[in-house]
């Protein structure tokens, strides 16, 4: 930002709009009904405000859609993989890079070649995906996530940081069965918090005496590369890109959804330092994925990738990109919503179980919240509790996830005020049953309806 002014404005500007739909609150009415009181059953036309989540939901630069049509589509040994993968090894330092469609792709790839039935992976907290792809292979997948990770509350400034003296504790016990530690850099499941570069060096040095390699769950890489910068002490005068390359160095290997701090529609990547590994991926990628040049994507994709992880490291960028959630958490202070402290990345998470205490859990305080946001306002979050995890849930959250560059300063205003006016009108908010429910996962499509 230019001295001496204060406003931390969007680093862009716009090249070309997407209209968005204004509906009134009647058909919003009616298509909660449609939809049995499930955001996700919603069309993306009956959606002001789409904060369901920031993967794959990003804008693009000029930049980017020029290189689109730079992309390659060769089958093999396309330019555009060569750009991809130099961009990848030069932040990484890792000299094997594997393209695949998304994030998931790489875990499966990875835990296929390594993981055995009992096999035990710890991370400082799996993401779903990276614990079901874990679980499909038999292994444990076992979190270790810092003792200030479980209170909401806690202004600790590196929350997602993994616990030491359990990692020590759980190599020891497990001698010869653990084929990687992993770290999820920023901390989705916890709330996109960050961890420290001072906790990956600390956990680098109990895997290096145990012989254990350890792997990167980069999704965020950049958003967690800027805490650092502004909260651990000795960042202050670097640049994200030194950060985010000291980040890699103590990795044995990454995987990667680019459909985050790619800045990309789709894609992903698998990165690793083991030639034997390496070799054995690529042979399961050909199979399930594609050439190891292109693994599942266009070449215009690459392009998109290599691109995107040059844009995310930009200081402006990532300065607006943490200002944005921090921003619309104060609002919602303001309006007497208490969220997960601090804001973390990529998301606020309203906490809905303080918020509504007239709505006990089996009636989904949560979901109910979400429901009334969009009622209300058009604004599409999603449940993070008890309709999501079951009797498991430890907190009832509504997150509202910040698409990359895509909605102003105003659209996250008028969200601000969609949550005050649910605020104000708190004790009006009534709970929900399940009319209908399938066999997993069912937050994606359990009907609901409302209780009087
Ligand atoms: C999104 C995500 C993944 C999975 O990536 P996809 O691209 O959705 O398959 C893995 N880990 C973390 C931390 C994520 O946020």
């Amino acid at each position: 930002m230019p001295d001496p002014f204060h406003t931390i404005i969007e680093p862009f500007r716009i090249k070309s709009v997407e209209p968005l739909r204004f509906t009134s609150r009647e058909e919003r009415e009616a298509a909660l009904e449609r939809a049995g009181y499930n955001l996700f059953a919603l069309t993306a036309d009956e959606v002001l405000i789409d904060l369901l989540t920031d993967s794959g939901t990003g804008a693009m630069s000029a930049e980017q859609w020029a290189s689109i049509m730079r992309g390659d589509e060769s089958y093999a040994g396309s330019a555009s993989y060569e750009r991809f993968s130099a961009v990848v090894h030069e932040l990484t330092g890792l000299p094997h890079v594997i393209p695949v469609h998304q994030g998931r792709a790489a875990e499966r790839i990875l835990f296929a070649e390594t993981v055995k039935a009992g096999d035990v992976i710890p991370n400082n907290t799996h993401f779903d995906t990276t614990r079901a792809n874990i679980e499909h292979d038999e292994g444990v997948a076992l979190d270790l996530p810092c003792s200030e990770a479980s209170d909401t509350q806690a202004p600790a400034p590196f929350k997602g940081n993994m616990d030491i003296a359990k990692l020590e504790t759980v190599l020891a016990d497990n001698e010869g069965r653990v084929p990687m530690v992993f770290m999820t850099v920023t901390n989705n499941s916890i709330g996109g918090q960050p961890v420290s570069m001072a906790n990956v060096r600390s956990v680098r040095e109990v895997c290096d005496r145990h012989g254990t390699p350890l792997f990167l769950d980069a999704a965020r890489f950049a958003e967690n590369c800027w805490f650092v910068i502004e909260r651990e002490e000795g960042y202050q005068d670097r640049t994200p890109t030194e950060v985010a390359q000291e980040l890699f160095s103590y990795a044995d290997g990454v995987t990667m959804s680019a459909k985050k701090d790619g800045l990309a529609n789709i894609g992903g990547f698998l990165a690793l330092r083991d030639d034997d590994l390496a070799a054995r991926c690529r042979a399961l990628l050909i199979l399930t994925e594609g050439f190891p040049t292109y693994g599942g994507l266009a070449g215009r994709d690459l392009e998109a990738v290599a691109q995107g992880l040059r844009e995310i490291l930009q200081p402006d960028y990532l300065r607006y990109r943490v200002r944005t959630t921090a921003y619309l958490a104060e609002r919602c202070w303001e309006a007497g919503v208490p969220t997960v402290r601090p804001p973390g990345g990529h998301a606020v998470y309203l906490d809905a179980g303080a918020m509504l205490p007239h709505i006990p859990r089996d009636q989904f305080p949560a979901q109910a919240l979400a429901v009334e946001l969009y009622r209300l306002g058009g604004v599409r979050g999603v449940e993070v509790g008890s309709v999501m995890f079951g009797d498991a849930a430890q907190h009832e959250l509504v997150r509202l996830a910040l698409p990359r560059r895509v909605y102003t300063q105003s659209h996250v205003d008028y969200v601000g005020e969609v949550v005050a006016a649910a605020s104000k009108n708190r004790e009006a908010i009534r709970g929900l049953r399940i009319v209908e429910e399938p066999l997993f996962l069912r937050h994606f499509t359990a009907r609901f309806a409302p209780l009087l």
